[in-house]
């Protein structure tokens, strides 16, 4: 410490609220450098590779292949896919002497997919999984608590590419797998949730939310289970004037199995919609209204549809020959009173204000719960005024704490999290973008499917300490410390000669050692340093030197012991 690049600060920075951001900044981890920007200093820096080197063993592990792609890149690649425009602000954009247009990457769909594009080509060379751990650059609209919400950030970005739906649902796993391994290797409190919503598809997408009162993201846990969703993807638990409990079982389903989604999509790619469905698409209800032709009776259509996707209409009504289509005007929703909730409830359903346009086999006599577009949850042979009154439509839009949790065990209660990982089933958005394609073994070209998959690696570092931390610093899981065990030497005499030995002697075995063998500072200040800096370890080279005794603390605990000179080495290792 005598030389090392470190000045830490008594006060906290002005503009820090978190622990994270205070205590980073104090323990001179991180510098800043313009809002959302930060410099690593010799410490951080450690332990931002140490968070990943752990994500990238776990990468390596389940088959993963690391790699480095640029992150300056040109507009054309996201314009292909529309998120030139799509990403809006947040786009950091600029431009070469030639005013050529280009970005800085926020995450690599794009990239990554053209890669594979340009190299692969037979069914054979899939599957693939590749990653990199690279600075993504996001013009935030509140960068916020340090490097908790940076603008530029470390992240582990990585794609999957498959041949097929099973192959992305295993490669999913996998990374669901991994990041468990992961997460639970940096000592993390987390939650795994649902992050989208739509009447399919639930389990497309997860978050991994690391459990703080500081986060920014609400999920809902259960005190009976393990079920937790992060609210925007809450499946809709039962009022009590809807009495879901009572019905037998088989009437409340809370996500369709993947056999019924398989035969929605066969049934939606039948519509010939002017594109192709797959399980993986997060279908939305449309409303739209139809009537025969010439009759004046509109009738309301719900259509499960992807949200983000134009849909042909004029496809749409050829579908539905010999029916006209129409969107809903004001006027529809002003008569309805579901609809100016926002619902197509199971009363309108059942009055046959709506209609369900699916496969007969999948929903006969099937009501879906649509609340607002965010539930999963529906509910089969509902009898109006027997189960449930028309007062009795489920608002999923807020969740209270002792609200029953939809899988019946126990009750729910909100909390606040820190999103540290994202994995996404993608589909094929990207590969229809680019038109990537394998020859499969018929000699026939298939398009390939992709997830994604984030960790905010830098993020990570942040939310440890968020949720590692007392009021004199950072307590650092051993694995992603800055060092194993921190060597204090204090005193006027042999002590600092002594702590530079004994910190030899721990490197020799294999430990890596902070050792602090600055002349002229008081303990005191070494002591408030080292619990500020957060190493797990520490031993003490002070007066009792003399008389063979030496002091080894745990940072966590706060346990101190006297320990004789010639054992400290073995009870620190
Ligand atoms: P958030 O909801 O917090 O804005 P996101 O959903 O936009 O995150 P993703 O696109 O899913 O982020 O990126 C993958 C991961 O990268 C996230 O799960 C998060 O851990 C991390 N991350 C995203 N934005 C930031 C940021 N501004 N600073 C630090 N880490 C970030
Ligand atoms: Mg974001
Ligand atoms: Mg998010
Ligand atoms: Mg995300």
């Amino acid at each position: 410490m005598s030389t090392l690049f470190l000045r830490t600060l008594r006060e906290d920075p002005a503009d820090a609220e978190v622990p994270s951001h205070k205590l980073l900044v104090r323990g001179g981890y991180v510098r800043r450098a313009a809002p959302g920007v930060y410099s690593w200093l010799p410490l951080g820096k450690i332990v931002l590779e140490n968070v990943a080197r752990v994500v990238r063993e776990e990468m390596n592990a389940m088959g993963g292949q690391e790699l480095l792609l640029p992150a300056l890149l040109p507009k054309e690649y996201y314009e292909a896919t529309g998120r030139w425009e799509e990403y809006g602000d947040t786009l950091f954009r600029l431009q070469d002497r030639k005013g050529a247009d280009y970005l800085l990457g926020p995450t690599h769909e794009e990239v990554f997919t053209l890669l594979v594009k340009g190299e692969y080509s037979s069914y054979k060379d899939f599957p693939v999984i590749l990653y990199q751990i690279q600075e993504k650059f996001r013009d935030e609209a509140r960068p916020r608590a340090g490097v908790l919400r940076g603008r530029e950030f470390h992240m582990k970005d990585s794609y999957s590419f498959d041949i097929d739906d099973a192959g992305l649902q295993e490669s999913y796993d996998k990374h669901r797998a991994a990041y468990i391994r992961i997460f639970d290797r940096l000592g993390l409190e987390y939650v795994i949730v649902k992050a989208t919503s739509g009447a399919m598809g639930g389990s497309a997408s997860e978050e991994f939310l690391a459990v703080a009162p500081t986060g920014e993201d609400t999920f809902v846990r259960s005190t009976g289970s393990d079920y937790a969703a992060n609210v925007e993807a809450v499946a809709t638990p039962a009022p009590a004037a809807l009495p879901v409990e009572g019905l037998p079982e088989a009437k409340v389903h809370h996500t369709p199995d993947t056999a019924t989604i398989r035969t929605l999509v066969d049934f939606l790619n039948g519509l010939d919609l002017g594109r192709d469905f797959s399980e993986a698409d997060t279908l939305k209800n449309v409303l739209v209204k139809t009537r025969a032709p010439g009759s004046g009776e509109w009738e309301l259509l719900a259509i499960g549809l992807p949200g983000d996707r134009e849909v042909d209409f004029k496809r749409l009504e050829a579908a539905l020959e010999p029916a006209e289509v129409a969107l809903l005007d004001e006027a529809d929703f002003a008569a309805n009173p579901f609809l100016a909730k926002g619902y197509i409830g199971p009363r309108a359903l059942l009055d046959n204000k709506v209609r369900y346009l699916v496969d007969p086999r999948v929903v006969t006599g099937t009501a879906w719960v649509t609340g607002a577009d965010r539930t999963d949850h529906h509910v089969i042979d509902l009898v109006a005024g027997r189960d449930f009154t028309p007062d009795g439509v489920i608002d999923v839009a807020e969740v209270r704490d002792g609200d029953p949790s939809p899988d019946g065990q126990g009750t729910l209660y909100t909390a606040r999290g820190i999103e540290i990982g994202h994995i996404f089933q993608l589909g094929r958005k990207y590969t229809d973008a680019f038109q990537v394609d394998a020859l499969g073994p018929d000699g026939k070209p298939k398009r390939i499917t992709m997830g994604s998959y984030g960790i905010g690696v830098s993020r990570v570092v942040a939310s440890v300490v968020e949720q590692s931390h007392d009021d004199k610093g950072i307590v650092w899981p051993r694995e992603i410390a800055p060092a194993d065990v921190h060597v204090i030497g204090t005193g006027k005499g042999d002590q600092i000669e002594e702590a530079l030995r004994i910190a030899g002697e721990l490197e020799a075995r294999g430990l890596r050692v902070l050792v602090d063998d600055r002349k002229g500072v008081s303990p005191g200040v070494k002591f408030t340093d080292a619990e500020l800096l957060g190493v797990p370890t520490a031993v003490i080279i002070g007066r009792g030197l003399a008389d063979g005794v030496v002091e080894l603390r745990d940072r966590a605990t706060g346990e101190r012991e006297e320990v004789a000179l010639d054992a400290i080495v073995e009870r620190a290792a």
